[in-house]
């Protein structure tokens, strides 16, 4: 099946030789040579905060601009590679000084501040697994991560601990606390039960070493939805950033001189391994915008730090196009020449408008949080085909395949899968093996994804292969929001599924029947929107909610979320011979 026919010139000539030559690089790959380019620890090991930020100070280039931040507020803040290596040596030795041992989990529940970044590779140094949290989660997300994962340490907020004040009492294993009141922006003292970062960090000495961990311990943990039951904690190691490393090169295209913008959240995987490793590994200079999307603003950054290689996602891209082609005219994007896009199907027309409004196609690209990095992409040095994630890196060998692992030919769709392993393969979902195994079958990571392989070798997105809903790019499992529905007192059933949506491509929405003595009335259904959205967090709730008599169940009793979607949708309903009858 061919989708679109239309092709892109490359947009700009690469100059690693390599690449432009994508077969033969394919058949010569070998991850060595990469490993090669990488700085290993003196007793072999090797750490994702040492290949982001040690290593350039080490070689002298300690003096070079590392971050740009601009807060929501407008305050501004830089800081050279050495002030990050500093910075992140005080907070692991703050970890060390609170009797914290490698192999615990420290979780990061913080805006966007520069704090979090020296959090995250200051507990990398020291050995701990970091695992960041979106910021704009309420309490029953946040709780069930920490649970799931007995963190002893959370770095945090004022304003965002009081959010989950009620979480504490159940997390036994929880232990410390340090809460970082970014410019006195909260006028509470911290609690006298919390930590202060400042003071934690002043305390802490400015030199920390040996650092001593291997490729194989564990790095970062991301939770991701699934179809039933909680989010699972996707686990990878400090081999990752091999991969890191490489996508940043050939993925993104970024050298020495860029000034690098990844517009993600570091509480999703784009926005560590993206937002945080790749680029720093890399050795550019990243912009690091706290505040949220405007059109306008983003435009701004674009133009004020003269970015010239920009990572962002299909949904914002389509509210830019909504705000009109004309904006971007009215700003100097001259210093622009590489923009990239992930997370959803990037639209063929979104593809197209940027040639029209920013002077260059976005590359779409495709990986997810298993898989820790890209995987597959459209690059600098290639042909773009509008509409397709386009072709695997070197060294990643995915395949279209059946439920038995048989591959499938050209043209023909089937399950996106990937011949296992590769450098940033995730390694586990923490304390639920059984679940991580069913992700394998003959040497195959079954990524969930439907697609196709062109005739060229570009991949296709079809759609999920299972329930998981995809709003502006965040992954949303039905089970999740659902539960959170379940615990309203008027709520007996819920049944939670993906809306399309020309903006967002899908929006939550859910169906619920209510318990006896309950009548539905649109005051009901306010009250339930803002239940959900003060448990979960706006980007996980529902936009919409149904009040209906019952929901349409099999024998055993499972809800069918697929046929209530074919009903929202006017579809066929399909095979209905599991349905319970009323
Ligand atoms: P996550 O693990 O939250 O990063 O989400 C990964 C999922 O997002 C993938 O399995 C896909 O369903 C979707 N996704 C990511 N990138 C793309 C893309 N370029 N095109 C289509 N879907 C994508």
């Amino acid at each position: 099946m061919q989708k679109h026919q239309t092709i892109m010139k490359p947009t700009s000539a690469k100059d690693d030789p390599n690449l432009s030559d994508y077969q033969n690089t394919r058949e010569s790959f070998d991850w060595s040579d990469v490993e090669k380019e990488l700085d290993w620890l003196p007793n072999g090991g090797l750490n994702l905060a040492y290949e982001a930020i040690d290593r350039h100070v080490a070689k002298g280039n300690g003096e070079k601009l590392a971050m740009i931040w601009e807060g929501k507020n407008g305050e501004k803040e830089t800081y050279s590679y050495d002030q990050m290596r500093i910075e992140t040596n005080k907070f692991a030795n703050s970890l060390l000084n609170l009797g914290v041992k490698k192999g615990e989990r420290v979780f990061t529940f913080m805006e966007r501040i520069p704090e979090i970044y020296f959090a995250v590779f200051g507990t990398l140094k020291m050995g701990g697994v970091i695992g960041p949290l979106f910021s704009a989660f309420g309490p029953d997300p946040v709780k069930d991560r920490l649970e799931n994962s007995g963190a002893s340490v959370l770095v945090t907020q004022p304003e965002l601990l009081k959010k989950i004040e009620s979480i504490f009492p159940s997390l036994p294993n929880l232990k410390h606390i340090i809460v970082v009141n970014k410019n006195g922006r909260s006028s509470e003292p911290v609690p006298p039960n919390n930590l202060d970062y400042y003071k934690l960090m002043s305390d802490a000495s400015e030199e920390f070493g040996p650092i001593a961990t291997t490729r194989d311990d564990y790095s970062i943990m991301h939770y991701t939805s699934g179809t039933t039951g909680k989010p699972k904690g996707a686990v990878h190691r400090h081999n990752a950033v091999i991969q890191h490393y490489l996508t940043g090169k050939w993925c993104l295209d970024l050298h020495e001189n860029d000034i690098y913008w990844c517009t993600a959240d570091p509480g999703w995987v784009t926005g560590t391994s993206y937002g945080m490793s790749a680029p720093w590994t890399n050795g550019v200079t990243q912009v690091i915008y706290e505040g949220g999307f405007n059109a306008r603003k983003w435009y701004q950054i674009l133009q004020d730090y003269k970015v010239s290689v920009w990572y962002t996602a299909p949904t914002a891209i389509r509210m830019l196009m909504k705000s009109g082609k004309e904006l971007p005219q009215s700003f100097d994007l001259s210093n622009l020449r590489f923009s990239a896009s992930v997370g959803e199907p990037l639209n063929p027309e979104a593809v197209e408008w940027g040639v029209d409004a920013i002077g260059m196609p976005f590359h779409d690209n495709w990986w997810q949080t298993e898989t820790g990095a890209i995987m597959i992409a459209n690059y600098a040095s290639a042909e773009i085909k509008p509409g397709s994630m386009g072709k695997p890196l070197p060294g990643i060998f995915p395949g279209i395949i059946d439920a038995e692992g048989n591959e499938k030919s050209d043209g023909e769709e089937g399950n996106l899968a990937v011949k296992t392993p590769w450098p940033s393969m995730f390694q586990d979902y923490w304390e639920q093996r059984e679940r991580y195994d069913s992700r394998f079958v003959a040497g195959w990571y079954l990524t969930g994804d439907e697609a196709y392989r062109d005739s060229d070798g570009y991949y296709w997105f079809i759609g999920r292969s299972d329930d998981v809903i995809n709003t502006a790019g965040h992954l949303v499992g039905p089970f999740e929001v659902e539960s959170a529905l379940i615990e309203h007192p008027a709520v007996a059933e819920a049944g939670v599924i993906g809306k399309p949506d020309p903006i967002a491509m899908e929006v939550v929405k859910a169906f619920v029947s209510l318990k006896e003595g309950y009548e539905p009335s649109t005051e009901l259904q306010r009250e339930l929107m803002g239940f959900a959205r003060q448990k979960l967090a706006a980007a996980v709730a529902p936009r919409e909610i149904e009040i209906i008599d019952s929901l349409p169940k099999t024998r055993s009793g499972k809800i069918m979320r697929r046929l209530l979607k074919a009903r929202e949708l006017g579809l066929p309903e399909g095979d209905t011979s599991t349905l319970e009858e009323d």
